[in-house]
């Protein structure tokens, strides 16, 4: 018998591990009872989302950045990755990092994953569609992507990172799985990340004005980050491989004007709405069609925005007493460890 057949544990690698989605779901891996290694540079994540499992026997952190990582000493059954910048400003601050990030870092963790015979499960992303002239977004509509505009190094790198997850697939060397993730949002987001939710709930904790782009009329679909983990999770178990990508996301559509209305409501703000211009190449509606999640992985969303908002809310309103670090590693803030229950 192997190491890897007589090990008790399943070992999970996540890379991004110390981001927003990636935290959380290295706590539901561990919940599992699966170890865990994280492999993280902290471009965009924080030491303080993964605080409460440094001393956790079964967890491991790797600071590394993928575009550079070459091996995983030790035995690996799943790799998760996550790792790539994910708010509009964070991956159009170094965008060639990003395009880098999402090819020569996921060639790299699909390498490690063929070394160990690991399933793999890649985070692409809703941004594959671009600006989409069909909707709802079904995986086997092929986009509109502008391939040289400010949002390429994300959308086309994630659109590269995918066609190498289906040729390894294919080729038979690694068992790929890719989700598309539309917009998620909830606890551990930086208050600083940039993104439409933590821009209003902040402001609005805040009394700040609320940044509006362009007209407000422009739509996303929200899903809350605890049901996300939940389909990532299953969409690596699932048997067999559905060798298809599947979309992730929540299919309740809301404009940002909506949505605007809906934080001021819930945080009890006075705040006033600006309008500023509409970014280069911004996605005019957006929503994702769950019928191949719902059908291969029996896996739908199940917290509506209201009651993910407000979880989040109260999130950001402790964050923001405790003047949560947003660039540190080092901050004693707690805040971050906010662990939710899976
Ligand atoms: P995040 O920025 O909070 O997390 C990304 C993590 O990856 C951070 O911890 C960051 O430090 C790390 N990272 C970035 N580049 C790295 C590199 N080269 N090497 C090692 N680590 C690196 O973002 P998130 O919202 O948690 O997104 C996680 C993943 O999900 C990303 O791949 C993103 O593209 C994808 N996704 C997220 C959303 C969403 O709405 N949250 C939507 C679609 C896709
Ligand atoms: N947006 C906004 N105000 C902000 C941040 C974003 O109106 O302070 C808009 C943005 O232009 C986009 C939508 O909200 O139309 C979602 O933006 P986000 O950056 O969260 O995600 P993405 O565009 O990648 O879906």
């Amino acid at each position: 018998m192997t190491m890897h057949t007589i090990r008790d544990k399943k070992t999970s690698v996540v890379a991004g591990g110390a981001g927003f989605v990636g935290s959380h779901l290295c706590d539901a891996l561990l919940a599992k009872g699966h170890r865990v290694i994280c492999v993280d540079s902290y471009l965009t994540g924080r030491a303080e989302n993964i605080i409460a499992l440094e001393n956790h026997p079964h967890f491991r952190m790797i600071e590394a950045d993928i575009c550079n990582i070459q091996m995983i000493d030790e035995p690996v059954d799943q790799v998760f990755n996550l790792a790539c910048a994910a708010s509009p400003p964070h991956y159009q601050a170094d965008p060639i990092h990003t395009m880098m990030t999402c090819v020569q870092g996921t060639a790299n963790l699909l390498s490690i994953a063929a070394q160990h015979h690991a399933s793999f499960v890649q985070a692409s992303t809703s941004e594959i569609y671009g600006d989409p002239e069909e909707h709802p977004q079904r995986e086997d509509y092929r986009g509109n992507v502008n391939c040289t505009g400010p949002r390429a190094c994300y959308d086309e790198g994630k659109r590269a990172a995918e066609a190498l997850c289906f040729d390894m697939f294919r080729s038979g060397k690694v068992d790929t799985r890719v989700a598309r993730i539309f917009n998620t949002y909830g606890p551990r987001m930086r208050p600083d990340d940039g993104r439409i939710i933590s821009n209003l709930l902040v402001q609005a904790l805040k009394g700040e004005p609320l940044t509006i782009y362009g007209s407000g009329n422009q739509t996303r679909s929200f899903c809350y980050v605890k049901d996300l983990v939940t389909g990532l999770i299953s969409l690596m178990e699932v048997q067999p491989n559905p060798g298809l990508p599947v979309n992730l996301g929540n299919p309740s559509e809301f404009t940002i004007n909506e949505l605007a209305d809906l934080v001021l409501e819930l945080t009890r703000s006075r705040s006033e709405l600006v309008y500023k211009p509409l970014p280069m190449d911004d996605p005019q509606r957006r929503r994702p069609d769950i019928v191949r999640a719902q059908t291969l992985l029996e896996w739908e969303p199940t917290i509506p925005l209201e009651d993910g908002l407000r979880m989040a809310a109260d999130w950001f309103a402790l964050a923001l007493r405790n003047d949560l670090p947003t660039r540190s590693r080092n901050g004693s803030s707690q805040v971050g460890s906010t662990v939710l229950q899976f």
